[in-house]
């Protein structure tokens, strides 16, 4: 039997990350997956990046995965969200190529020392003694492993529907559903529950009347997502916005009982913040019109994707309601929109490194943990594939602190909270935004890349050029002095009182405008683009800075008070009854995993206090 330190199942964003970064992490890993040639398939929309997700593609690149740099191989438009807001919000997206995305995944594994890539469906899992030795595949080929990542996506016992009939089993459009896998990980003893994801119709670009709608171009900067590499990305494309107004509510309305959802098919949840036109339609009755974006599927494509009416609803009702968009009146449809339901597993059955509480060297990443997105699925394979090697090569596992990285707050979430429905990031989710930023990922987890040694030596050179680079221009920002006659044009143009005399270039970058690149560029002081957005950011907020970083310490602190595992939960009088059975459940690891739990006061965190200092006074000390 073949034997590797790790074997990964499934190709998609989670596997590719997992593989990736176990790989670099130093173990000898396979990543198993039905099909070669669907590895780092976009299931859904081709883009990368947007609010939150954009930084944790910057965080996966830092980290040594492959998502930011196949992201800059393969897209065809850049835009910078929320530019005009806080940078706690700035949010880098990028429209893809499909098919350079995938190509570009697949090379940059193939490359990846240590890791090979095999084609396979896992039928079942090899369990010890509690602990995972290997996989079966479905033609009886057995492969030794010492950690497993489990990252099958919408693929266990996935069913598409398509309009009210039963449905049909597959992963995703084109591909076979994974069922016997399903059953195996079941038969675990593992929860297992149902959710719901669906994807709109595409359309023959050639069909669409373009003077009818509005041209959206990317930013004019150049902008990349990897650290170490500068790809020179394809030509760009623009994107389309139209709406959907009153003629297409009314066919909607008119035919909602034939959709999966409405008309009984599915009873899976779907993602909230993804909702499906007919969801927009019910509950969002009094919304005269929805957006709808087209997007180029890629550079050659003709075909396009319609974001904003995902859909479920019989395949004629589909082409109906898109001649409604103003602009798609003789459109042809390429494909239709489909929903599919899958299983997936609570994931507060999960240890804080991925790994499961049930099986010692399982570990879980992606939609199987119940989340949505191809950058939250990338951000748990890095810290699955990292710890699954650290697991197999007897390493010190990896938890990312909420206050380190979105993949840390993710999958703490995750584990403390749990998941009702398919969740999503959100900036509004960190209580430190102004940390978590696409422009310090870099900054924030060279320690850890160091840590497992995820980086090349080439990586590691541009690592330290770079964050060098940033701190000289702060130093010499806190050195220039400028004149008024160098800069009070600018200042006054921007609405900004002007200067009577000079001043540090420093205390001029806190006003709100013009902003830092403007300022050293009426200075005549020499800079690079790159690294202005950091340098600027840590002038312009270093009070807000600060004040974050003391309560990122004061969480550390609580993060440091471990919770015994042995505590009697149920047991403990001085808890609210909400809190005794939620926290006897999800076992925190920590007093800070303890306060994040919902439902648990912060008296009932001083009464687990106390219930830990007696159990550390007696008999469960020892
Ligand atoms: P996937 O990308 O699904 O990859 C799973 C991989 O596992 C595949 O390579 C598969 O072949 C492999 N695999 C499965 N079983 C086995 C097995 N037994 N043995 C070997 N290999 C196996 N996300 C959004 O953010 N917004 C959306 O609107 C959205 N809509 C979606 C609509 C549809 C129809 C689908 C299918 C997905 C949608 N998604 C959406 C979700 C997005 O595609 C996923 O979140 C993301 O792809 C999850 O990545 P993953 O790596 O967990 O799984």
């Amino acid at each position: 039997m073949e034997r590797f330190d790790v074997i990964v199942i499934g190709g998609g964003h989670a596997g590719a990350e997992a593989a990736a970064l176990a790989a670099r992490a130093g173990a000898r890993t396979l990543l198993l997956t039905q099909r070669l040639a669907t590895i780092g398939q976009m299931s859904c929309n081709p883009a990368i990046g947007g609010i939150a997700k954009g930084t944790v593609a910057r965080e996966v690149d830092a980290l040594g995965g492959v998502m930011g740099r196949a992201t800059d191989r393969s897209r065809i438009q850049f835009r910078m969200l929320n530019r005009s807001k806080g940078p706690a919000v700035w949010s880098p997206r990028a429209q893809c190529d499909r098919r350079l995305y995938r190509e570009a995944v697949r090379s940059l594994l193939d490359e990846r020392p240590g890791l090979s890539l095999a084609e396979g469906t896992v039928a079942r899992l090899l369990v010890e003694g509690g602990r995972v030795v290997g996989v079966e595949t479905s033609e009886g080929t057995r492969v030794a492993a010492r950690s497993v990542v489990v990252t099958a996506g919408t693929f266990l016992r996935g069913r598409i529907h398509v309009g009210t009939s039963d449905g049909v089993p597959a992963g995703r459009a084109g591909d076979a559903p994974s069922v016997e896998l399903a059953s195996a990980l079941a038969a675990l003893g593992l929860e297992v529950a149902r959710f719901k994801t669906g994807t709109p119709p595409r359309i023959d670009g050639r069909t669409v009347d373009y003077a009818r709608l509005a041209r959206q171009d990317g930013d004019p900067e150049p902008y990349r997502f990897s650290w170490f590499v500068r790809a020179v990305p394809p030509a760009q494309r623009p994107c389309w916005l139209t709406w959907a107004g009153e003629p297409v509510k009314a066919i909607i309305a008119r035919h909602l009982h034939e959709s999966a959802l409405y008309g009984g098919a599915i009873s899976g949840l779907g993602p909230r913040y993804c909702p499906s036109i007919e969801d927009k339609v019910v509950k969002f009755a009094d919304a005269p019109r929805h957006q709808v974006f087209l997007e180029p599927e890629g550079l050659d494509a003709d075909e396009l994707y319609v974001n904003g009416l995902s859909t479920s609803l019989p395949a004629e009702v589909q082409l109906a309601f898109l001649r409604a968009v103003p602009g798609l009146e003789q459109v042809e449809m390429t494909r239709a929109g489909y929903a599919i339901e899958y299983d997936w597993f609570p994931p507060t059955q999960l240890e804080r490194t991925l790994e499961s509480r049930a099986v010692m060297g399982l570990f879980f990443a992606g939609q199987v943990n119940g989340t949505t997105g191809y950058e939250e699925a990338a951000g748990q394979g890095v810290v699955a594939g990292i710890n699954a090697a650290a697991r197999a090569l007897d390493l010190d596992p990896l938890v990312l602190g909420r206050d380190e990285a979105y993949c840390g707050l993710l999958v703490d979430d995750l584990v403390t909270r749990g998941v009702d429905e398919p969740y999503r990031l959100f900036t509004s989710r960190s209580e430190y935004r102004l940390l978590l930023r696409q422009d310090n990922a870099l900054r924030r987890l060279m320690p850890v890349a160091e840590r497992y040694r995820l980086l090349t030596e080439a990586e590691r050179r541009v690592a330290y050029e770079r964050l060098e680079a940033e701190e000289r221009l702060l130093e010499r920002c806190g050195s220039a002095v400028v004149r008024p006659e160098q800069v009070n044009e600018l200042l006054e143009a921007h609405g900004e009182r002007g200067l009577q005399e000079p001043v540090r270039l420093s205390a001029l970058a806190r006003r709100p405008a013009p902003g830092l690149a403007a300022l050293l560029e009426a200075a005549g002081e020499p800079h690079d683009a790159e690294l202005v957005d950091w340098v600027g950011i840590e002038l312009r907020y270093d009070g807000y800075l600060a004040r974050e970083q003391a309560r990122a310490r004061r969480l550390r602190e609580m993060e440091d008070f471990v919770l015994p595992e042995e505590l009697d939960y149920l047991g403990e009088q001085g808890l609210s009854y909400e809190a005794r059975e939620k926290l006897h459940r999800l076992r925190p690891a920590t007093l800070g995993q303890a306060g994040r739990v919902p439902g648990v006061s912060p008296a009932d965190l001083q009464g687990i206090v106390v219930a830990v200092l007696r159990w550390r006074g007696g008999a469960g000390c020892t």
